[in-house]
């Protein structure tokens, strides 16, 4: 018996170039900027994009290189390093990106999974191939919105429309 197969996100195999070039420009700014801008609160973004795209191991890897880099700044900056405090904030900074990292992560894979659940439903419906209504239980056509269609089916309208010239000049 074959193990039902999940949702597999495109990138995740691959390594996020794109999100570490990202971060080390973030990096990099942080650095000009100096020890009194808070920039670090833009560290979220690369971590949120790979929690996203990725995965929550590259999340974490990337959030802990920032909090860590953040860390080391202070000595090239000549700030007057009290290493207990910076240490605690590193430790808070760190801390918080792992959380917004791991309920990223979630957000995503919940997504991914009711998209999946869409489409199996949608897919299962009679809907007309014409104009997009579907069938119902009492075999009435509704019109739900938009939907793809899927099933080779068309409704009596659009089957007089297609079929029914046919069948006159026929
Ligand atoms: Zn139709």
């Amino acid at each position: 018996m074959t193990q039902p197969t999940s949702p597999s996100p495109v990138k995740r195999e691959r390594t996020p170039w794109k999100l570490m070039t990202l971060a080390l420009v973030l990096m990099a700014v942080d650095f000009v900027l100096g020890p009194y801008i808070q920039f670090p609160v833009f560290f979220v973004v690369p971590v949120m994009l790979a929690a996203w795209h990725y995965n929550v191991a590259w999340a974490v890897l990337i959030a802990l290189a920032m909090a860590g880099v953040r860390f080391l700044y202070h000595w090239y900056w000549n700030f007057p390093l009290e290493v207990m405090p910076a240490t605690l904030n590193t430790v808070m900074r760190a801390l918080v990106l792992i959380l917004v990292a791991w309920a990223t992560a979630r957000t995503a894979l919940l997504v991914r999974r009711l998209r999946k659940r869409v489409e199996e439903l949608e897919a299962q419906l009679p809907v007309c191939k014409g104009c997009g209504v579907i069938r119902g239980e009492d075999g009435a056509w509704v019109e739900v919105g938009s939907l793809p269609a899927k099933a080779s089916l068309h409704c009596p309208t659009c089957e007089e429309k297609q079929y029914g010239l046919y069948h006159q000049s026929g």
